[in-house]
């Protein structure tokens, strides 16, 4: 009904992403070839061009052109109906749930579904303050999801996909797929992400014992030991998200394949990094589709 209010049809959708795109007040934009600032029009003509033409050289603008909603025959009242449903549930939907919202066939609305999806990909390299890194192993056959369950423990469970993690304390995470939990694999992913002298807490995976020697501070909790927290030295919000995410997959996917996983745990670091926002996702996201 929300959705509805503010965006009735397809025109609307329209100029939202003609103001988004070119045009802040909805008159002016910057001509490409007049190169200043000029009064633009929008004239009916037969085939509804979705075009805005400068009064002054008669040139167009497009404001489709290069996005998402590019020559797609889906309309644009869909396209932001789909991606209000991607923002406005905590969880997330799946392709097959915005098939049936949509009413569009599968095909369609998993291309939407990806489409969207990859507007949430944000690389997130500058992690600073007191940080949690730790590794987990997620997906997999489902005659296999339940040989992992506790953390810590039994790593490497046949047929998962390890993901590596890193959260700072009340601020933002990144979680990425990687290969294995070797050192060689590990350690760069902290270097690359986490900013020198930031203090890192792990568990006692071997995977980071340089760090000390790196000019990172570096405390461990001992989970064999079965030790969670010492002080605030623990990675509890790193695993709660962990849950969190593998409780998502469960109740929406049933499983996620290995190819789909990186961008399912984007999805939920980008739920999880913009909670706070003022912007509802809903507007950050058109903003992101109009301008990329
Ligand atoms: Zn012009």
């Amino acid at each position: 009904m929300e959705f509805m209010a503010e965006f009735p049809d397809d025109e609307a959708c329209l100029q939202q992403l003609w103001r988004d795109r070119f045009s802040p007040d909805g008159v002016h934009a910057d001509c490409p070839k007049c190169k200043t600032s000029r009064v633009f029009e929008r004239y009916a003509t037969k085939q509804q061009r979705q075009s805005w033409t400068c009064t002054a050289c008669g040139r167009h603008l497009h404001p489709t052109a290069h996005t998402i909603y590019h020559k797609s025959s889906t309309s644009l009242h869909l396209w932001f109906y789909a991606i209000y449903l991607m923002t406005s549930t905590r969880c997330g939907i799946s392709a097959k749930q915005l098939e049936r919202e949509l009413g569009v066939t599968y095909k369609t609305a998993y291309r939407m579904f990806q489409q969207i999806r990859s507007l949430l990909e944000e690389d997130i390299r500058d992690l600073a303050g007191t940080i949690e890194t730790d590794e987990t192993f997620m997906g997999g056959k489902e005659k296999n999801k339940h040989a992992n369950k506790r953390f810590g423990g039994g790593r490497g469970a046949v047929g998962k996909q390890p993901v590596w993690g890193a959260m700072e304390r009340g601020g933002r995470v990144v979680a990425r797929v990687v290969p294995d939990t070797t050192k060689r694999t590990l350690l760069p992913h902290v270097i690359e992400r986490v900013m020198p002298r930031s203090m890192v807490y792990t568990d006692e995976a071997a995977a980071y014992d340089p760090l000390t020697g790196m000019g990172f501070g570096h405390k461990r909790v001992h989970h064999a030991a079965k030790v969670y927290v010492e002080g605030d030295v623990h990675i509890n919000s790193l695993e709660g998200f962990w849950s969190l995410i593998k409780r998502g997959i469960d109740g929406v996917y049933h499983s996620v394949s290995s190819k789909h996983l990186q961008s399912y745990l984007s999805e939920y670091a980008w739920r999880y990094n913009h909670r706070n926002d003022s912007e509802s996702s809903f507007r950050t996201l058109l903003l992101r589709a109009a301008r990329r």
